[in-house]
């Protein structure tokens, strides 16, 4: 057959992937297998990322969550343009990809019959870089808590504050504080609950504000990046710096739960808190 009247061939639409393979051990392990585990890995413990979707079924008991302030949408005040393009079009792109039109989601329910107001950040979405909207569902959520006098829990994973939203974005820090700090004039608890990674501007603001700090094994939490660090202060960092365990070990946070008991776990500290 000539060239020219050869057919192209259709493209075959590539096979699922039935294997995941773990970023820490580099282990293989049946998609099924993985996902039964919650994303986490049966032979290091690495606990990989989940959606904010996933987390609030994992946490929350079934048909109990109602989402809060889901109208709240990032706003594009300084008409920002990089050269990888318009953050408008980033925008409509990352709500396109995650399906959530923040990099948070906020809501309340019950966590094992305990009624709780929360807020789940969602890496997919930009980074879960703390924007104008994302900070705004925060404080509504926090805001929300005040009014109906039920404990708030936050779920951080974030690389830091929204550069596209410049000073409006770090703006945000001292607003979700205010927020969160408010619910201690009615004695509200408020949990902070660091995923892997919480970084910059979100380290530096609500996130370790909590009544009780936690983390899930083996997240990284810091302000700004090892490397930038050794280069300022001239020295080399231990190997488990702005590691959860290290955190923990130096007083900052409070305690590492398993993703598998942090439901338990959440619902204890919880019962301890009389209306
Ligand atoms: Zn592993």
């Amino acid at each position: 057959m000539s060239w020219f009247t050869k057919t192209i061939e259709e493209k075959k639409p590539q096979k699922k992937a039935l294997w995941v393979q773990c970023k820490k051990c580099s282990s293989h392990l049946w998609e099924k297998e993985w996902k039964d585990n919650l994303n986490v890995c049966p032979h290091c413990n690495y606990h990989d990322s989940i959606t904010s979707r996933q987390r609030i079924d994992l946490i929350f008991d079934k048909g109990s969550f109602t989402e809060l302030f889901d109208n709240i949408s990032p706003v594009d005040s300084l008409n920002f343009v990089d050269l990888k393009g318009s953050y408008k079009d980033k925008i409509e792109a990352n709500i396109r990809k995650s399906g959530i039109s923040e990099a948070v989601v906020t809501g309340h329910g019950r966590i094992n019959g305990i009624e709780a107001v929360t807020a789940v950040m969602d890496f997919r979405f930009l980074g879960g870089s703390l924007g104008s909207g994302t900070g705004e569902k925060i404080l509504q959520a926090a805001n929300f808590a005040y009014e109906q006098g039920i404990p708030y829990i936050v779920f951080s994973a974030s690389g830091g504050a929204r550069m596209q939203e410049g000073v409006l974005s770090l703006m945000q820090m001292a607003k979700t504080c205010a927020g969160v700090a408010r619910l201690n004039k009615k004695n509200i608890p408020y949990i902070s609950v660091l995923l892997n990674p919480t970084t910059g501007g979100v380290t530096a603001s609500y996130a370790m504000m909590g009544d009780l700090n936690i983390s899930e094994p083996g997240a990284v939490i810091g302000f700004a990046g090892r490397r930038v660090i050794e280069q300022t202060i001239g020295e080399k960092l231990p190997d488990d710096f702005q590691t959860a365990e290290y955190l923990l070990e130096h007083g900052f946070i409070d305690a590492i739960v398993q993703r598998k008991d942090m439901k338990d776990y959440l619902a204890n500290v919880l019962s301890y808190y009389n209306r």
